[in-house]
């Protein structure tokens, strides 16, 4: 049995002020709740809610050296995270992340004991193209190492389009791309590993469409934006997840 999983990715957002809506986070016993807020927040985060698990949003691949500005997963467990999101979208586009970068950043994080959600997603111009399995399979194979487990490894689907637009795909292509991941996980690491392995769904999740998206197919919960940074948002979340 897979546990549920609802994950708040802060991205660059969040002062001290904003523990406020940690501390109002729901914790209900019967799902995993989990916070990426910005790097500077992870240790005061702890202090603020010590019931969720606290993520950073990236790490880079080496494990210390001459990488200004970068942080590494030894440091992201040493400020008190358990996870860490590699291949987000958005450093994908924006620093140039390819597959092998993030599957180097994807071992960086089991090196130390970090859980690894490995973020996957087509462009509009690949669903659009119909190669939308295509590049999930590609983008699954180069970002996953061969060492992932049930124990260290989230996979979230988050078609590049729907990612804070408001746009969100149908539940049957929702539904299509993680049976497809739970297929080709299976084909890989063995029925074991991959019907351990949570999928993800991310883009535009909101408390309105939490609860039809959590009744999909193979989804085991949520990787969301914008609706993670208010308390009252992302407990309707929490809420559709731990009663789905
Ligand atoms: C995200 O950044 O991972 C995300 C899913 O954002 P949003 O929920 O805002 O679409």
């Amino acid at each position: 049995m897979r546990r549920k999983l609802a994950a708040g990715n802060w991205k660059m957002n969040g002062t001290e002020a904003t523990l406020s809506e940690l501390a109002a986070l729901q914790t209900p016993a019967e799902i995993d709740v989990l916070i990426c807020p910005p790097n500077t927040l992870i240790s005061r985060a702890a202090s603020a809610n010590d019931k969720i698990a606290l993520g950073g949003q990236d790490c880079h691949r080496a494990q210390s050296g001459a990488h200004t500005g970068d942080i590494s997963a030894e440091m992201l467990v040493d400020a008190g995270a358990s996870y860490v999101l590699t291949g987000h979208s958005e450093r994908r586009t924006d620093h140039g992340e390819t597959n092998e970068i993030v599957a180097a950043k994807t071992r960086a994080a089991w090196s130390q004991n970090l859980v690894a959600v490995v973020c996957i997603g087509e462009t509009l111009a690949e669903r659009e193209a119909g190669t939308t399995l295509e590049v999930i399979a590609q983008q699954l194979a180069g970002s996953v190492p061969e060492d992932a487990t049930a124990q260290n490894t989230v996979i979230a689907y988050e078609p590049v389009w729907a990612i804070g637009t408001g746009l969100v795909p149908t539940l049957e292509q929702i539904a299509e791309v993680h049976d497809f991941l739970r297929s080709e996980l299976s084909k890989r690491f063995g029925a074991e590993i991959a019907e351990g392995i949570r999928l993800l769904y991310g883009g535009s999740v909101k408390p309105s469409n939490a609860e039809s998206i959590f009744a999909t197919s193979n989804v085991d919960g949520a990787l969301v934006g914008g609706a993670s940074l208010k308390a009252d948002d992302f407990n309707g979340i929490i809420s559709a997840l731990a009663s789905a």
